[in-house]
């Protein structure tokens, strides 16, 4: 069933195993504490099933787009629209905004993925596309990428006080909490990008420049790999092995099915 070649115990998600965990153990409260540093109303997004092909029968229409969702009371309605929807993936607006909609600032981060990674076996990015394989990866690319993510992180540093480590399901983000991030330019991002890529890290520039607003939602579940987004110490980001930590396996995996 599966298009993209994953290491092996990370799968798609079936409808049945993202609604248990929306309704289970999606953790508002964490959510709440993330988001804590945006204040003002912050906006979520969905993908409902573009890679995995995999959508409620309802929402075929609707399955490959970005559903914004910025209509909600409380994190409670935030947690119903997931079990309605049942995203393959959940993102938030790193934007913030004022009362009136305007745009005051956006959050600086960083995203790091295991497709960019050149591996010994599989290549470049360009040779997984030409494979069609531009989503999938390997145990030595999640290595890999796990180790540019400690290296970009000791490189920051130099620069900012406040960051987070965030295992993203398949690669790492790292946030800048640091106010004064938040109101960098445009232009200025550009600039912060370019030079970390010129360091040689493999960074989605549109992320860091501010032009791709939509990060992955800690706490939420990543579809294609069935694994938690979570934040992950600098200090026990060498031993952190995502393919079997505890914290980022949702208990539909963790637990054997009972048989009736
Ligand atoms: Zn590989």
């Amino acid at each position: 069933m599966a298009k993209y070649n994953l290491p092996r115990g990370m799968r798609y998600s079936t409808l049945e195993e993202r609604k248990q965990f929306y309704t289970q153990e999606f953790s508002l409260e964490k959510v709440q504490e993330w988001l804590e540093p945006l204040r003002g109303k912050v906006k979520f997004a969905v993908i409902i099933g573009r890679h995995t092909k995999i959508y409620p029968e309802k929402y075929r229409e609707d399955a490959g787009t970005t559903i914004i969702i910025d209509e909600y009371k409380g994190l409670n309605e935030v947690r119903d629209y997931m079990t309605e929807f049942l995203p393959e993936a959940a993102y938030y607006d790193r934007n913030v905004y004022d009362e009136n909609d305007r745009k005051t600032g956006q959050e600086l981060a960083f995203d790091l993925d295991p497709e960019n990674i050149t591996c010994p076996i599989h290549g470049t990015l360009a040779d997984k596309l030409q494979r069609h394989q531009g989503l999938s990866f390997c145990k030595i690319e999640l290595e890999l990428v796990k180790e540019q993510a400690a290296r970009l992180y000791e490189h920051l540093e130099k620069q900012f006080a406040s960051m987070k480590i965030v295992y993203s399901g398949r690669g790492f983000h790292i946030h800048i909490l640091d106010p004064e991030a938040y109101a960098l330019s445009t232009k200025e991002r550009r600039q912060i990008a370019q030079k970390v890529k010129e360091k040689g890290f493999k960074i989605d520039p549109w992320v860091t420049s501010g032009s791709m607003r939509l990060i992955r939602l800690p706490y939420s579940l990543h579809g294609l790999v069935s694994r938690i987004a979570i934040p992950v110490e600098k200090g026990e980001l060498e031993s952190f092995d995502p393919v079997h930590d505890k914290r980022c396996i949702p208990k539909f995996l963790s637990k054997p099915a009972l048989t009736s």
